[in-house]
């Protein structure tokens, strides 16, 4: 077990939708602390930062779209960014959060419970939160200063 910390996003479509308290509240009960926060209006330049591994899939330019709020209002909507600190918080965090496939995701994840895949077939999946391996720091000092964390 180490002490982990993990970055959460609340996407467009959990915005628009009003699923901030409940993504919050599931996080809260899973026993991971909240040490940052803030409501970000996400540039091209921190969007395509932010999946930048992922920069070769088919469906990357449709993920930028998604993430900056293309498919649920204007450019530069904003979203709310989280970092969660706990035991294994990487591993944690995307439990509760589930599989990336809302039509995958067991029932009582995040993405189970309300997730969705659009008749275009987007995924809309609610949330970001880190992956495995270095995912994690980089993310977070990507979204996050130092004194912007409270420990
Ligand atoms: N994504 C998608 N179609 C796919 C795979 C991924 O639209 O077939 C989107 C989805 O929003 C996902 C994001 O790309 O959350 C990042 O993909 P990743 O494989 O990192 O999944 P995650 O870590 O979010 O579970
Ligand atoms: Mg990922």
């Amino acid at each position: 077990m180490a002490m982990e910390k993990t970055l959460i996003l609340i996407k467009p479509d959990g915005m628009a939708r009003k699923l901030t308290g409940i993504v919050i509240d599931r996080l809260d009960n899973a026993g991971f602390e909240m040490v940052g926060a803030k409501v970000v209006a996400v540039s091209e330049e921190l969007a395509r930062k932010h999946y930048e591994a992922l920069k070769n899939q088919p469906f990357f330019e449709n993920l930028i779209k998604y993430i900056r709020g293309e498919f649920h209002g204007i450019k530069n909507h904003k979203i709310i960014a989280f970092v969660y600190k706990g035991e294994n918080a990487v591993e944690g965090v995307r439990k509760v959060v589930g599989a990336t496939n809302p039509e995958q995701a067991a029932c009582g994840t995040i993405r189970g419970s309300f997730g969705r895949i659009t008749t275009k077939g987007q995924f809309e999946n609610v949330v970001h939160a880190s992956g495995a391996g270095p995912e994690a720091e980089k993310e977070i000092e990507l979204w996050f200063k130092p004194e912007e964390l409270v420990e």
